[in-house]
């Protein structure tokens, strides 16, 4: 789930829309444009045959349109096995719209953009990402009933970084389980990448189960924070991945295991909120499980929020939401298994678990 750019030089040698490097059967593609208020978005649907394709709408400038496209292409499929694999009823679906979120983002634009989804009846159920905003989903709300995401206030399920958090959590507890010989993570040494909305409520799960959290972030004054308020050590080493560690948790960026760092990892257990940790899915997936450690796939143990959205379309509230949040303990423990009696990664693991869920309702439909 790499982002590649076709280049205009290339064109030739591919067809614009289904010949695109992340085009995977997607069924549905939305090009919107809007003159009035220079929209420019890009609505992908991948698959539907568990639900309604629900996925959130980045808005990001993005270099050309080639890369908005492969964007749009690759985050709806995650969102697909994303669902699939967590037992939801839900296709994948992402957005993208073509704009600096800082500078170029007007109210006339987002309400445009609601009335593009309110146009696909429902196949498409939209959510904020990266540049949009729960206030951008109220006013969105105004315009269709096809969006998640909505202020507690006016009925939605409000900020889903805690559940993400928690489902985190219970991922990392089963690899622990599997690898470690337990889900008790107290003395255990974690190494948290990245203290933002997740990575601090992870920190707090952890350290009050009595995990010895040693944390890092680009932000100073956050580190301070966050070392105050949960007694986590700031990591001090020259590089994190190398530190002598349990476990490491990625919730940062996406594509920290990369060619450069995935020999230093002296972590036994991966497991972490960020999207698409492995820089390549199928080269480092291999690596890690020649290396011997446990990876708990992202896009399976940061599917919380998606947990928490769900909510507002099937009417079941936060406890719900958390029960079933937590059941991404079994789930996770489920792919650890499936992956060593298989001899496949857990990443194709957890692939195979979602297909095999979306073959299975296609049969019966
Ligand atoms: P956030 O922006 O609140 O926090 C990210 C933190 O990482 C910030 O504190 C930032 O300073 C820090 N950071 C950035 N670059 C860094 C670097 N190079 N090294 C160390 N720290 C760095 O984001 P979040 O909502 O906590 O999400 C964290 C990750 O989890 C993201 O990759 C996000 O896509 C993913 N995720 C989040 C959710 C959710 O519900 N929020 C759901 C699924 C996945």
């Amino acid at each position: 789930m790499t982002t590649e750019i076709v280049t205009p030089k290339e064109l030739h040698k591919v067809d614009p829309v289904f010949g695109q490097v992340s085009f995977d059967n997607h069924e549905q593609i939305v090009f919107c444009n809007d003159k009035d208020t220079g929209l420019k978005a890009i609505i992908g649907i991948h698959n539907t045959v568990l639900g309604p394709a629900l996925g959130g709408t980045r808005m990001w400038k993005y270099t050309n349109e080639w890369e908005a496209l492969n964007d749009v292409l690759r985050l709806s499929r995650g969102m697909t096995y994303k669902s699939a694999v967590s037992g939801l009823n839900l296709g994948g679906g992402k957005a993208v719209i073509i704009a600096d979120a800082k500078t170029e983002k007007t109210p006339e634009m987002i309400i445009k953009f609601g009335q593009f989804i309110n146009s696909l009846s429902g196949k498409y159920i939209t959510a904020e990402d990266v540049g949009t905003t729960t206030a951008d989903m109220d006013l969105i709300r105004d315009y269709t009933a096809h969006v998640t995401g909505i202020s507690e206030s006016r009925g939605g399920s409000g900020n889903p970084s805690p559940v993400t958090a928690y489902g985190v959590y219970m991922g990392m507890k089963a690899a622990a389980k599997f690898q470690l010989g337990s889900d008790n993570l107290s003395g255990k040494k974690v190494l948290v990448q990245g203290i933002g909305h997740v990575g601090e409520t992870l920190v707090d799960y952890l350290t009050k189960e009595g995990a010895l959290v040693q944390i890092t972030d680009i932000n100073e004054g956050r580190l301070q924070e966050i070392e105050n308020k949960y007694g986590a050590t700031i990591y001090k080493g020259a590089d994190l991945y190398s530190a002598d560690v349990d476990i490491y948790a990625p919730c940062a960026l996406g594509a920290t295991i990369n060619d450069e760092t995935i020999h230093r990892i002296k972590a036994r257990v991966i497991a972490g909120a960020a999207n698409n940790q492995l820089a390549n899915e199928v080269v480092h997936g291999q690596l890690l499980k020649d290396m011997g450690i446990a990876y708990a796939p992202d896009f399976l143990i940061n599917a919380g929020g998606i947990i928490n959205v769900y909510g507002e379309i099937v009417g079941y509230g936060k406890d719900e939401a958390m029960r079933r949040t937590e059941n991404i303990y079994n789930t996770t423990l489920e792919i650890f298994h499936f992956a060593q009696t298989q001899g496949i990664t857990t990443h194709q693991a957890a692939l195979a678990i979602a297909e095999k869920r979306i073959e299975e309702r296609k049969r019966e439909k």
